[in-house]
């Protein structure tokens, strides 16, 4: 059985044979559900859980069953489980491997505001994985994500403007950006 959290706004999810009684993330009481019922965010939140609890001995059944939740939450519109689905395609997890399919999970993702995903698709990009390999779409990808201040992107965008990668304007940016921040307040 499938339980989730009864509170709306908390996303735990569990699948148990066993009656679950109270969520351990909020101390709400948790209730049974059918998965068909299930909105894409948590659809996607299950696909999580069940690869955090893969078993030896039905591993690829596992596999299987926790990425149809990501592709069924894809096909919905999440782009976290557009992601999620990409991982899968590109590990073969569940899914027969595919590099294109895993790419075109990122880039969708990546164009519906999953910032991970910015980074990934970006990632891509500027590795020619999947596609041609393009500086300039590379640091559009890096810069989105480096503005939702995704670390790895933001450190990205330093190094090519660095070597002035896909940007024009080399070197005094990578000053601005590496330059601790001084005089802020805290209140
Ligand atoms: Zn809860």
């Amino acid at each position: 059985m499938i339980y989730i959290c009864s509170d709306k706004n908390c996303y735990y999810i569990a699948e148990s044979e066993i009656p679950l009684l109270k969520c351990p993330d909020c101390g709400k009481e948790l209730k049974k559900v059918r998965e068909e019922v299930l909105d894409p965010a948590r659809l996607n939140s299950l696909g999580v859980w069940r690869m955090q609890h893969l078993t030896e001995e039905h591993l690829e059944e596992d596999l299987k069953r926790a990425a149809s939740c990501f592709e069924r939450a894809y096909l919905l519109g999440n782009p976290i489980a557009a992601e999620n689905l990409g991982l899968c395609y590109e590990r073969g997890d569940g899914m027969e491997k595919s590099i294109d399919r895993a790419v075109q999970m990122y880039r969708y993702a990546a164009e519906h505001g999953n910032i991970s995903a910015c980074y990934r698709f970006g990632n891509c990009c500027y590795e020619g994985v999947g596609r041609e390999k393009s500086y300039e779409n590379a640091f559009t990808w890096y810069q989105n994500a480096a503005e939702k201040k995704h670390a790895s992107a933001t450190n990205m965008v330093g190094y090519m403007y660095e070597y002035g990668q896909g940007t024009a304007a080399a070197v005094s940016r990578t000053a601005i950006l590496k330059k601790p921040c001084t005089g802020m307040s805290r209140r």
